[in-house]
């Protein structure tokens, strides 16, 4: 049995495989799970005796009635691989609180935003472009500033929320999505951009106008994306401030 101070169980609604290893899944917990975009969930599983838990970013945008997770699952991760596995109807434990300070402070006033992602770290900007258009119909949020989402991937089946995300660029003058394939060759049928995120980062950081000083970037999944990221637009003169990280597995 769990410790029900610090638990609860969520119930696997709905699940959508994008490819082998990665799918979204939508969770209903059994008690109020309060967050705001950029924040995570722990989920965890029973196993052999232990909890064995880890973070998860949310996709969804607060007000709707499940919380929404983009997962990949790692070869032998010790989590990921038996969640990969469960299947619908059945539950999970989560923790009772949902924590995480990247995108806190989002969007930063006076500033466009560039919000850098790798696969699955695209789960917060998917929650908070829901959450500002949702914002943005009651009239609680006014768009000054652009909004970008630059996504890349190995190829383009990994793109999970890809029709979402160019549906909100065709419905909204402010927010534009950018997704870059590394491997192209694997993906014979791809048009858009190619290379890594690092490879289109300053191109499209320069048309959206931000300069030293004007702009906030958020990075968002693989390490290596994240330090050579940063190191880029550092040399280009940001102030490391102006740079914020949520970063998934140890470098
Ligand atoms: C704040 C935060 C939010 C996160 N949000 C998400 C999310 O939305 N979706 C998601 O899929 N994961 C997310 N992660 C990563 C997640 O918490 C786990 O680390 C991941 O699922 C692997 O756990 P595991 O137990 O299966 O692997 P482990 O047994 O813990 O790790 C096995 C090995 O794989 C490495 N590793 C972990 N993740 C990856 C990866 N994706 N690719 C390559 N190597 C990896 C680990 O460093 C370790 O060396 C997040 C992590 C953090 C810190």
């Amino acid at each position: 049995m769990f410790d029900t101070d610090k638990y609860a169980t969520a119930t696997i609604v709905s699940r959508r495989d994008l490819a082998a290893d990665l799918w979204v899944v939508r969770i209903r917990p059994d008690v109020e799970l309060p967050f705001r975009p950029g924040q995570y969930v722990t989920l965890g599983l029973e196993l052999d005796g232990r909890i064995i838990e880890r973070p998860y970013s949310i996709a969804s945008d607060p007000a709707e009635p499940e919380i929404e997770l983009f997962i990949e699952r790692v070869a032998q991760g010790e989590l990921s691989a038996p969640l990969h596995d469960v299947p619908i109807g059945s539950a999970t434990l989560v923790r009772k609180r949902c924590k995480g300070l990247f995108l806190k402070d989002a969007p930063v006033p006076d500033h466009p935003l560039l919000l850098v992602c790798t696969v699955t770290g695209v789960a917060p900007f998917v929650s908070m472009v829901r959450s500002l258009r949702r914002r943005l119909e009651g009239g609680e949020w006014t768009a000054e500033h652009a909004v970008i989402v630059l996504q890349g991937a190995a190829r383009s089946d990994e793109l999970g929320y890809a029709d979402e995300l160019r549906r909100h660029q065709a419905e909204c003058d402010w927010f534009t999505y950018v997704p870059t394939v590394s491997r192209p060759w694997e993906d014979t049928e791809w048009r858009g951009e190619t290379g890594r995120v690092e490879d289109v980062l300053r191109k499209y950081a320069d048309e959206a106008g931000l300069r030293p000083g004007y702009g906030a970037i958020f990075l968002c999944g693989n390490p290596g994306m994240i330090a050579n990221s940063r190191g880029i637009m550092t040399r280009h003169g940001f102030a490391d401030k102006a740079i914020r990280e949520e970063q998934y597995w140890p470098d």
